[in-house]
């Protein structure tokens, strides 16, 4: 691993606008919320694309019209916050175990791997992912604990 002191609010500053730019393609819009941050120990490239993954899946469920909102927060003394919340059809209660999981995906075209790298990761990080799902939508925390 090789981890350095980041401030995840510059990360998404670098990847969001390529993000934003796909998204305005599609009529989708991608709204970004930084609030201040301390820095914490990451592998950035390995964070980026777990970023990225999450956003990817949050516009995926998201029509013309829709918009994700990405947002950083440091609510808690220890840990600083991500998350990425879209108001998609939310996920299904029968698939809400397998969330996380190789191979489990919905899509015809999806490789189910993107969240479960993305749970590896952050574990490997001592972090945390959780979610919060429901029919008009899901929101993804990514917890990374301060060094
Ligand atoms: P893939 O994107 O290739 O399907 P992922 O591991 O990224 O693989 O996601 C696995 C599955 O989890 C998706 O196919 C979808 O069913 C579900 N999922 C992930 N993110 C969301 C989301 N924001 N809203 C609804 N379902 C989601
Ligand atoms: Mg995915």
């Amino acid at each position: 691993a090789n981890r350095q002191p980041h401030n995840l609010n510059r990360l998404l500053e670098n990847i969001v606008p390529s993000i934003q730019a796909n998204a305005y393609e599609s009529k989708k819009e991608v709204l970004l919320e930084l609030n201040p941050l301390p820095d914490v120990l990451i592998d950035k490239k390995e964070i980026c694309r777990v970023l990225l993954n999450l956003m990817q899946n949050a516009l995926d469920v998201t029509t013309a019209g829709g918009t994700i909102h990405v947002r950083t927060d440091h609510r808690e003394p220890r840990h600083v916050t991500v998350s990425i919340r879209d108001n998609g059809p939310g996920i299904a209660p029968e698939n809400i175990g397998r969330i996380g999981t190789p191979f489990f995906t919905t899509k015809a075209d999806g490789t189910g791997l993107g969240l479960a790298l993305s749970y590896n990761t952050i574990n490997r990080h001592g972090g945390k992912i959780e979610f919060d799902t429901c029919a008009q939508g899901t929101t993804f925390y990514v917890h990374l604990p301060l060094a």
